[in-house]
């Protein structure tokens, strides 16, 4: 089929009252940003409908980027043709028979939004309907679960007419919902982390620590590669690069064994805390999953969590590691999460961290550092890059882009 628009329908955002309009400004930078590099593409954002019209763009590729924007319930490719009952008939049969097999079912739905048009929804239905029945006579009509339903619409500047419906992410447009810090890792968890907070409507910047020379730049280049990925729901993401070297070394000297876990989170989350206010975010995600690790204990988490009232939220807290893969499987980036790059946490580990910290002693032993010279040197060395989803920084990898769902 020579499709010459993609008509996409709004998910919850359809919902939001007065919000609405913010919401379809929204998706409609967002649509614009992934499609890109199709610029023959005009983005119409109406009311409850956005219509794409193609231009000679080609369909699958720019329903392929369309599956990665929240925001988006689902999406027909359709046919514009002039507003001729004959053309219609013809159009719609033609469509039937591509997907016509022998006890398959059909249903004509039509929604009009030209009310001066000669015949009425009904009256367009059951003559289409006819149309289609004589043509292929052991066809059956079925109102409630058709096999193959030719949705028609009736607009001002012609007839679309449509046979698929494709599901889009759902979620909220990218950014309706603020903006917040995510701590990104080069693990499994937290990239899963940021996909859900994103499909909620939030815009994420990520934090990454890393520390030279105990993690290799690749560690760093596979955080980045996460970014990239992840970035094919929002544009693009920012990035900032953490240097924590020196802090994971007066830590390793000054802090017990059993305590350099908690005392080197509580670092880090004061510093992602602190760039979360220079850059105006508004809360905190991470991968943490309740009991994963001696680190994940509700214990540890309130030890931890003690150098902040900052909202943290935890979007895999109650997953289970399979739930977890299978999202990053979903989501297209469990294969680099496995890469096995060290990072800073996994050098720094200790054979046997407290699984029951106390927050007194984490209190106690954390105050033993200059926190303050500390934070401000790493945070002065933060590094700031904007990361696109066509990019790449792992050689191995393939710059196909891959089918999201
Ligand atoms: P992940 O798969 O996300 O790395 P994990 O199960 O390996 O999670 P941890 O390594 O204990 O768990 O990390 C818990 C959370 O702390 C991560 O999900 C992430 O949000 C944050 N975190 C860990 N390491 C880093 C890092 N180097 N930079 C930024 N955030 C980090
Ligand atoms: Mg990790």
């Amino acid at each position: 089929m020579n499709y010459t628009e993609i008509m996409v329908r709004y998910g919850e955002l359809s919902t939001k009252g007065k919000n609405r309009r913010n919401f379809i400004d929204r998706l409609h930078g967002n649509v614009e940003k992934v499609l890109h590099p199709f610029p023959q593409v005009r983005i119409h954002p109406k009311r409850d409908r956005m219509h794409l019209t193609l231009n000679g763009a080609d369909a699958q590729q720019v329903m392929q980027r369309l599956q990665g924007v929240f925001g988006i319930q689902n999406y027909s490719p359709s046919i514009q043709i002039p507003k001729e009952m004959a053309a219609i008939k013809k159009l719609a049969l033609q469509m039937v028979q591509e997907q016509y097999q022998p006890g398959k079912t059909f249903k004509i739905a039509t929604r009009r939004a030209d009310h001066q048009f000669a015949y009425d929804t009904n009256q367009i239905n059951l003559a289409v309907g006819d149309y289609v029945s004589s043509h292929l006579p052991d066809i059956q009509a079925e109102m409630r679960h058709p096999d193959i339903k030719i949705q028609i619409e009736i607009r001002l500047d012609g007839a679309y007419l449509s046979s698929q419906t494709y599901s889009g992410a759902g979620g909220l447009p990218v950014g309706t919902a603020g903006k917040a810090m995510l701590m990104l890792s080069g693990g499994i968890d937290s990239p899963v982390a940021g996909y859900l907070a994103m499909k909620r409507g939030v815009e994420i910047e990520m934090v990454h620590f890393y520390s030279p020379p105990y993690t290799s730049e690749n560690a760093l280049f596979k955080a980045k590669e996460l970014t990239a990925r992840l970035a094919r729901y929002a544009g693009r993401i920012r990035f900032l690069q953490v240097p924590f070297t020196e802090i994971q070394e007066t830590i390793k000297q000054e802090v017990p064994a059993g305590y350099l876990m908690t005392v080197q989170r509580r670092l880090m989350l004061r510093l992602t805390d602190a760039l979360r206010q220079q850059r105006n975010g508004l809360a905190i995600f991470n991968g943490e999953s309740v009991g994963q690790v001696a680190s994940q204990t509700l214990e540890s988490m309130a030890a931890i969590n003690d150098v902040t009232t900052t909202p943290i939220l935890r979007p895999v807290a109650t997953l289970d590691k399979t739930e977890i893969i299978r999202l990053a499987e979903h989501i297209g980036t469990f294969d680099l999460s496995i890469q096995p790059f060290e990072d800073c946490c996994t050098i720094f580990a200790p054979p046997r961290p407290k699984t029951k910290p106390r927050l007194d002693k984490a209190r106690e032993y954390e105050a033993r550092l200059d926190t303050t010279g500390l934070i401000q040197r790493a945070l002065a060395q933060t590094q700031l890059t904007e990361i696109h989803s066509e990019e790449h920084f792992l050689e191995s990898e393939n710059t196909e882009m891959v089918n999201l769902l």
